[in-house]
């Protein structure tokens, strides 16, 4: 799960990190108004930046600065409802603007051939990192942290030295890249970013000018899969930008991930949904998505499947592949019925049931007038016919 930049700067802040302060407004007047509270605060000029899932923000326009808060207002007014990749812009994030001297890279990821966190970093960072990995990946340095003893500051003072930093900014960076080691752990994140990584001179209360670290940018995407351990991030899942699609397999219980292919599939088990697609590619079909309806698949389950499925305008057939164990024949046939009967589009199908009640399964769907299976090979083949029937 992708988080947006305030709540993802919210959970560097809970590790210590060194974050600027913000306000997320959600119109102009908003903007305005948080605006004038920086520059109440002493802000000379104040950044507003689109919150959306993506990258490449500043490139595209969405990350402005300003002068007082009338000019906040109208930055804000011509953010708000932009168009970023495809997302829209519903809400900013306002700040007081930094005063940049360098732009540095810090990224944690979950590495899987090592098997442990790595972080990388770069002295080349800001908007044209991508760029710097491609053309000169040379300039991105990593470490490993240990998964025992976390990520040791004599390895954050190598990776700060190897990107060309020195004390006192050496120092403050060690503990950066701690924090962002802590933040991964604490939260099970898959990636902690922070791009900038920015020095950036600030007027200390002797009037002299001082140098820091700061985290000016964050992005942070959660395992899924760790997400039950974390009830209170949760309230971070931004609901603007979630698939519509993708939440009503989530809300069901079902993992579904779609493709590109025109062959529905409606599996329980990730294995088996892995092999059943596995057969259809191998009788010369693509599969048009992943779905593993889950042990014990009820009624609405079903139907909720066959929903997901048919969204999709490029299925042509669908293979429903069930292996009884817990979850019942007979009560899969009842579903897969019922969906039929309220199903908007005329789909041909092709079910092949086995296990616990198969029989009761098989006199339902005979009565019910679907084409069965006997074997998965047979069923992946018909299915394969029946999408190239349609197709013509
Ligand atoms: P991204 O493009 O989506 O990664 O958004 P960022 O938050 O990283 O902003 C993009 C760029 O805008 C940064 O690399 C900076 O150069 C610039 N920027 C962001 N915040 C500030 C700020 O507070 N002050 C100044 N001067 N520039 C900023
Ligand atoms: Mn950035």
């Amino acid at each position: 799960m992708k988080i947006q930049e305030a709540d993802a700067k919210s959970l560097l802040l809970a590790q210590g990190l060194p974050v600027p302060a913000w306000e997320v407004a959600r119109t102009p007047q908003e903007v305005g108004a948080a605006a004038e509270r920086f520059f109440a605060a002493g802000a000379e000029r104040v950044v507003v930046k689109a919150q959306v899932l993506v990258g490449g923000r500043g490139k595209a326009g969405g990350v402005k600065l300003a002068g007082n808060p009338a000019e906040a207002q109208e930055v804000g007014s011509r953010i708000l409802g932009m168009d970023i990749k495809g997302i829209t812009v519903r809400k900013v994030l306002v700040g007081a603007a930094a005063n940049i001297v360098k732009e540095y890279y810090l990224g944690a990821i979950v590495d899987r051939v090592s098997r442990r966190i790595v972080l990388m970093a770069s002295a080349e960072g800001g908007v044209e990192i991508e760029e710097v990995a491609r053309e000169n990946p040379g300039e991105i340095h990593r470490v490993a942290a240990d998964p025992q003893l976390g990520l040791l500051a004599f390895q954050a003072r190598g990776l700060g030295l190897a990107i060309g930093l020195r004390d006192p900014l050496l120092n403050q960076f060690v503990g950066i890249a701690q924090g962002l080691y802590a933040t991964m752990r604490t939260e099970d994140a898959d990636l902690v970013e922070v791009n900038p990584l920015a020095v950036v001179a600030e007027r200390g209360a002797d009037g002299a000018t001082v140098q820091r670290l700061v985290c000016l940018d964050a992005k942070i995407t959660l395992d899924d899969s760790g997400l039950a351990r974390h009830p209170g991030l949760e309230t971070m899942r931004d609901l603007d930008e979630e698939d519509p699609v993708d939440a009503k397999a989530r809300h069901l219980g079902i993992n579904f991930i779609h493709l590109e292919g025109t062959i529905g599939c409606m599996v329980n088990g990730a294995g088996l949904a892995m092999t059943t697609m596995d057969l259809v590619k191998h009788y010369g079909g693509e599969p048009a998505n992943f779905l593993d309806v889950g042990g014990g698949a009820r009624h609405e389950t079903v139907c909720g499947a066959m929903e997901l499925i048919l969204a999709d305008p490029n299925v042509k057939a669908i293979l429903v592949n069930i292996f009884g164990g817990i979850t019942r024949g007979d009560e899969v046939a009842a579903g897969l019925i019922e969906a039929r009967s309220e199903q908007v589009r005329e789909v041909p199908m092709v079910v092949r049931i086995v296990g616990t009640n198969a029989v009761e399964a098989a006199r339902l769907l005979r009565a019910a007038n679907l084409e069965t299976a006997n074997s998965l090979d047979e069923a992946a083949e018909k299915a394969v016919a029946l999408a190239k029937g349609a197709a013509r």
